[in-house]
């Protein structure tokens, strides 16, 4: 019974902490963020050689089923970079808070 008081308190603990990391991410962008570099139909241009042009980024979300790609101006790259890591982020730590939650339903039946 104590043991188990203690597990729950730390996963309590755990999930508050958990909370206060989503909170810092101010600037998630939700979604896929695509990141292309292409060629064109220009017969000499560099991007035959390799330097293609880019980055072009879009954001693909999806709402009620449908598929919405916008165009992301390259100037707020570093935002943008930033936006789909902390989408990474905020999806490891709702998979976390998830697993924490299933645990505290199997605790709380142990009692
Ligand atoms: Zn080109």
């Amino acid at each position: 019974m104590l043991h188990s008081m203690d597990e729950k308190d730390m996963l309590l603990a755990r999930k508050q902490d958990l909370f206060r990391e989503i909170m810092a991410l101010t600037d998630v962008l939700w979604g896929n963020v695509l990141e292309r570099y292409t060629t064109c139909s220009r017969p000499n241009c560099r991007c035959h050689q390799g330097e293609r042009h880019g980055p072009r980024f879009y954001l693909v979300t999806t709402e009620e089923g449908r598929q919405r790609q916008r165009y992301l101006p390259v100037r707020h790259a570093s935002r943008i970079r930033k936006g789909a890591e902390q989408r990474r982020q905020l999806e490891a730590i709702l998979q976390e808070i998830t697993e924490i939650n299933l645990a505290l339903m199997k605790e709380e039946d142990k009692i």
